[in-house]
């Protein structure tokens, strides 16, 4: 059987789905159930009634976050609907429990238009500690997470956004390293300027890379100031427009450092491979075919070409998996009221740090033995690594008291401990 049927089977095998509600306290005896429900759970509702904060006690908010979807964008499925995102959300779910034994629930709201959107996601917060927005289309993800983020004392988090950004900018730290070029120096070329490019190229600015050394190409081409006075972009594409002249995403790629492929596959040919500067950087992150090929990228020049790609069977995968649950177990444990960019640029980071490390042998061991040493093939850590946890999780934590973002105080080494143990 192939993988798809293999996935039907896997999901309809009783009880269908992936996932249940489980119970955490004794429920055995009477006094059990009356502690449990009335009249006993009176007690605390009456604590919280005086005190919000409380419910991070007593009840299960503090590790439970909400994965919101409407189905608009999901995975390279496109526009499908709230229903039939449920398998893509319920194993959002299933990612986050078993990378940082968070708990979610999923919620597919069947609801296009953003206030409405905004509403209902917003009317949820008592019951979350954090939302991570999931699988909703451009541009009406940029309005969306703007609005929760402004109205909202939870971290409200676009993964699709902003785990591309980060694990991506984990890579980009280390490949500008490797190969001695500097983050404020480097030309860098996107195609692509929806939800995964807008986001991840204000967050290389937040890295250090200039705003005015990006050029963004969507399916048009190069977003020229020109097409912004034609009426032709959008107000977020037009962020990223340069005062250049009209052009193609070849004329872009001459001379560029690094390129960024959020868009389709097999765009980019070994022509304009070889057009780039010195040792190009090339993220060719369009799934599952990337924009050019590991294979033709690597043979397209004599130099040293640093790729990665978001295919697991290839060196270098950006996978969100990198990020979110570690993000998020960093921000839930402090109690954080956003996930703010310091706590971005310190997974970031902490990601492109760990993968410098030596790796243990059973992380060698889970990926087919073959060597994992930092370098060209080996930029960010992988996801299996139980490191992460450790190392991206506190960083976050730190950053979100440094930046003001906690509503709890954590003594970072006896936080490291409980990760670990
Ligand atoms: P999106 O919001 O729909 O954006 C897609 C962008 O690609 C749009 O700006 C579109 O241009 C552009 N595009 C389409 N055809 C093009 C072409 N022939 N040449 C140049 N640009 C073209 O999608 P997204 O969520 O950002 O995702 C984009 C891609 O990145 C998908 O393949 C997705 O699977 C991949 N992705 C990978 C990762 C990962 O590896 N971790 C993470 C996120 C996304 P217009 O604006 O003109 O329509
Ligand atoms: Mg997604």
């Amino acid at each position: 059987m192939g993988l798809d049927d293999d996935s039907r089977e896997y999901h309809r095998r009783d009880p269908p789905g992936k996932i249940e509600i489980a119970t955490t306290k004794p429920t055995n005896t009477q006094r059990d159930l009356s502690l449990a429900y009335s009249p006993g759970v009176a007690a605390p509702c009456l604590d919280i009634d005086e005190d919000d904060d409380a419910a991070y006690e007593y009840t299960a908010k503090g590790n439970l976050v909400g994965v919101v979807s409407n189905g608009t964008a999901v995975l390279g499925l496109g526009d499908i609907g709230a229903q039939a995102s449920k398998p893509v959300m319920e194993g959002k779910g299933v990612l986050f429990k078993r990378f940082a034994d968070i708990d979610v629930f999923d919620v597919e709201l069947d609801i296009t238009d953003v206030d409405e959107f905004v509403a209902a996601t917003k009317a949820m917060e008592p019951t979350f500690g954090g939302i991570n927005l999931e699988d909703i289309k451009a541009p009406e993800c940029f309005e969306i997470e703007h609005q929760l983020r402004e109205q909202m004392d939870i971290p409200v988090f676009h993964d699709d956004q902003h785990g591309t950004a980060i694990i991506s900018g984990a890579a980009l730290l280390n490949a500008a390293d490797i190969v001695k070029k500097d983050l404020d120096d480097l030309e860098i070329v996107f195609s692509g300027a929806g939800a995964s490019a807008l986001a991840t190229a204000r967050f290389y600015v937040s890295l250090g890379a200039k705003k005015e050394n990006i050029t963004m190409c969507d399916s048009s081409g190069i977003i020229t100031q020109s097409r912004v006075e034609a009426g032709d972009v959008n107000t977020y594409k037009a962020e990223f427009a340069q005062p250049v002249d009209d052009g193609s995403l070849e004329d872009a790629m001459a001379g560029a450092d690094v390129f960024v492929g959020l868009s389709v596959g097999g765009i980019v040919s070994q022509e304009m491979v070889r057009s780039m500067a010195d040792n190009p950087i090339i993220f060719a992150m369009a799934n599952p075919d990337p924009e050019i090929t590991y294979e033709d990228a690597k043979d397209a020049r004599d130099d040293t070409v640093i790729m990665a790609t978001g295919r697991s069977d290839y060196p270098n995968q950006v996978n969100n998996v990198l990020g979110f649950p570690f993000i998020f177990r960093g921000a839930l444990d402090v109690r954080a009221t956003e996930i703010n960019e310091a706590m971005k640029r310190a997974a970031a980071e902490a990601l492109a740090e760990l993968a410098r490390q030596d790796v243990p042998d059973a992380v060698v061991k889970a990926y087919g033995d073959h060597p994992l040493q930092f370098g060209p093939d080996y930029l960010i850590p992988k996801p299996l690594d139980p490191r992460v946890l450790f190392e991206v999780a506190p960083a976050v934590a730190q950053a979100a008291m440094t930046s003001g973002a906690a509503r709890e105080r954590l003594d970072m080494n006896e936080y490291r401990e409980r990760l670990e143990a």
